[in-house]
């Protein structure tokens, strides 16, 4: 990195990083709005070099920056997080070195408390937490984030720069409405960052670095963040520590291992599976319209894999009608006995995410039609005997005709990945 360059304008305060990689050169901007320019870092590069971290050690990439940084963060890098993850991600990494001056002295006057706000289940889950739930004031919410760089992907397996612009831009403007709402403060970042890591090396999916992404824009606002959450995935029972993995994996040992003299980092949700997180945020009324979890479209379509998942999880607890704004009743009731038919089928294949839906579903004494249940058997029985290919094409067609559902995103790149990882872990 050669230098960082701020400019402000009518319409966002900007910081871009002058990169260069081999005889390549980008530019990589962040903008936020004009009053939150004052907390901008332009003087060190703690952002640039957590974001490019896990790109630079599967690459063998050196990191050298012209400006300094925080001296506690490449500490902990160096001496703590390299030289681990080169010995778990063997073949996929390696120890590289980073280049820059150090800095000890914190920046002064940072006291915000953030994390970041999708009006997802997450979000408003570590929202309920560190609003009604905390007692501590220094721990807090003080502002929600919302950032461009790289989570408005659309599941479609590949980079489509239109696509993302406007996911962000539409699901900016909803939390916006949000906040404005209830009254907290919104800082977004937009970014060019997924463009500038799709010239450097072509399309490179979301899960595995976003941590590093998230965690390296909030070091860009360290004048305002003494205090960080982020929400996990996964508890240490599914700790999987290696490059290319989804970070979420490791990110109870890698977060703090992130902080710097002036911000830290910190998980939040205790350790609350995905209902638990359900059953918090249906005690806190402000997520009952707001809820949106679809990964389709600006309002919940209801059909997509993110939008069955959440409406199963709300119907396991009973608390479907609370969110009768966020999910069409009309389209809920129509698909009941589909999407119960849909949960068994990915029970049958092992699914670890459905497993707890369906088990949280039995225990309030969710019954299951001997429609769904002989479709399942099939499906299960589908699974086992027929080549892979074969497969694949039948359970597309079948699962659209039977489910009438678009699943159509359950085949991508992406999310077959996921799915194999999730299945390698269930048999472990
Ligand atoms: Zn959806």
């Amino acid at each position: 990195m050669n230098k960082i360059i701020r400019s402000d304008t009518n319409e966002y305060a900007e910081i871009a990083f002058e990169l260069s990689l081999g005889d390549k050169r980008e530019n990589l901007w962040y903008r936020v709005k004009p009053e939150h320019g004052q907390y901008l870092c332009d003087d060190r590069a703690d952002s640039f070099i957590v974001t490019f971290f896990a790109f630079a050690m599967e690459r063998g990439l050196n990191l050298r920056s012209a400006y300094p940084v925080s001296q506690k963060l490449w500490y902990q890098l160096t001496t703590q997080v390299m030289p681990q993850l080169a010995v778990t991600s063997k073949g996929l990494g390696q120890e590289i070195e980073i280049f820059a001056e150090k800095v000890t002295e914190p920046y002064p006057g940072s006291r915000g408390v953030g994390t970041g706000m999708s009006c997802g289940v997450d979000s408003f889950a570590t929202l309920y937490e560190y609003t009604e739930l905390c007692d501590l004031p220094e721990y807090r919410l003080t502002h929600l984030t919302h950032f461009n760089v790289g989570a408005h992907h659309g599941q479609t397996g590949s980079f489509d720069a239109e696509l993302q612009r406007r996911l962000y831009q539409k699901d900016v403007a909803m939390v916006q409405k949000f906040c404005d709402t209830y009254g907290y403060q919104l800082v977004a970042v937009d970014s060019n960052l997924t463009e500038v890591l799709d010239r450097f090396w072509g399309y490179v999916p979301f899960s595995a670095t976003h941590t590093y992404r998230n965690v390296g824009t909030v070091l860009l606002l360290q004048k305002l963040f003494s205090k960080y959450y982020y929400s996990p995935a996964y508890n240490l029972d599914h700790f999987i520590c290696k490059l290319g993995e989804d970070t979420a994996a490791y990110e109870k040992y890698l977060l703090p291992n992130l902080c710097t003299e002036t911000t830290s980092f910190y998980n939040s949700n205790r350790s609350w599976t995905r209902e638990e997180k359900l059953k918090r945020i249906a005690e806190f009324p402000q997520s009952y319209d707001w809820l949106k979890v679809c990964v389709k479209s600006d309002t919940n379509c209801c059909k997509c894999v993110k939008c069955m998942r959440t409406i199963l999880g709300l119907e396991a607890i009973g608390k479907t009608h609370l969110y009768a704004r966020a999910f069409d009743p009309q389209t809920v009731a129509d698909s009941r006995e589909r999407l119960k038919t849909y949960m068994l089928c990915q029970v049958k294949k092992g699914d670890l995410l459905h497993k707890e839906i369906y088990e949280e579903a039995i225990k309030n004494g969710m019954t299951f039609s001997a429609r769904s249940k002989a479709y399942a058997a099939m499906y299960r029985l589908s699974l086992k005997v027929l080549p892979r290919k074969l497969y694949v094409k039948i359970k597309k067609r079948s699962l659209n005709h039977t489910l009438q559902v678009d699943v159509n995103e359950l085949f991508t790149q992406a999310s077959e990945q996921r799915r194999s990882e999730l299945r390698k872990q269930a048999r472990k």
